[in-house]
């Protein structure tokens, strides 16, 4: 059995065994997870990232996808010294993986933990930019929470951003090269969606996450490479295991930049349906 936290305890009796696991931050109820199976686990070398405390890695899998997993995993501990880096130290005591033995449409993210499906791993890592996005939700989503759900963006933008980081660092394409695709791929679509109030039936749809990416991308291009990733890191201190919302993003922003430049991008990114320039 794999949940949210640290098995603190484990006792049989009777046949029935008794599993403990404990969460000492705060916790958004939906992130609340509990995967039963026979999984094996594996812990990856702890990774020093970008603090003093390393983060450790623990992989659950079925037996029969170990292969897979440690081939497509391998760079877990890198990605996680890459976004600690560059979001700020990692939240939370540890991270862990879970590979069901199911198919799943999505990987989902939980508190301090990711499940992904049999079909996610496939031995030669195809779904990197899904392994990246969920481990971005540990800054985006799980430590940093969204008080209202219209504020998505907040958690989808910013894990779809990382993908880029990700993605760049791995040598593909730059984070300024993936939002210039992506903002075409948008122009081609129905300009309908408000990515800053979506409604709870296009809540995740894909735009609020290629637009939300794209808002950060022009705030990065406002405000260059050293101001925007000092902001980004002094927002997940700032707000560490704290609600969040668009207006308090906004305001920050402006306070710690000075800069009343974020209110004109968010507005035109987020709170307007037309697609903006980049
Ligand atoms: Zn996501």
């Amino acid at each position: 059995m794999v949940s949210n936290g640290t098995l603190t305890a484990k006792s049989t009796r009777s046949g029935h065994t008794r599993w403990t696991f404990e969460v000492v931050e705060p916790m958004a109820t939906y992130l609340a997870s509990v995967m039963i199976g026979r999984y094996r686990s594996s812990a990856q070398q702890p990774v020093v990232a970008g603090g003093p405390a390393p983060v450790p890695i623990t992989l659950h899998f079925p037996s029969n996808l170990a292969h897979n997993v440690g081939v497509d995993f391998a760079r877990l501990g890198e990605m996680v010294s890459v976004f600690s880096t560059t979001f700020g130290p990692y939240p939370f005591p540890g991270y862990s993986v879970v590979v069901t033995d199911d198919v799943l449409e999505i990987p989902l993210e939980a508190h301090g933990l990711a499940v992904f499906g049999r079909n996610h791993v496939d031995g030669n890592h195809g779904s990197d930019r899904l392994i990246a996005h969920e481990l971005a939700h540990q800054w985006f989503g799980n430590s940093l929470t969204s008080a209202a759900w219209r504020d998505i963006w907040l958690q989808e933008g910013f894990a779809c951003y990382a993908e880029w980081i990700w993605g760049e660092h791995a040598g593909g394409r730059t984070a300024e090269q993936s939002a210039m695709y992506h903002r075409g791929r948008l122009e081609a679509q129905p300009q309908d969606l408000l990515v800053g109030d979506p409604g709870p039936h296009n809540m995740f749809d894909d735009r609020v996450y290629k637009r939300g990416a794209l808002a950060l991308h022009a705030v990065r291009r406002s405000l260059g490479d050293e101001v925007f990733f000092d902001t980004l890191r002094a927002w997940t201190r700032a707000n560490r295991h704290g609600l969040v919302s668009t207006d308090a993003f906004v305001e920050f922003v402006s306070i710690h930049t000075g800069s009343g430049e974020i209110r004109r991008i968010i507005d035109r990114w987020i709170y307007r349906t037309a697609l903006p320039k980049l």
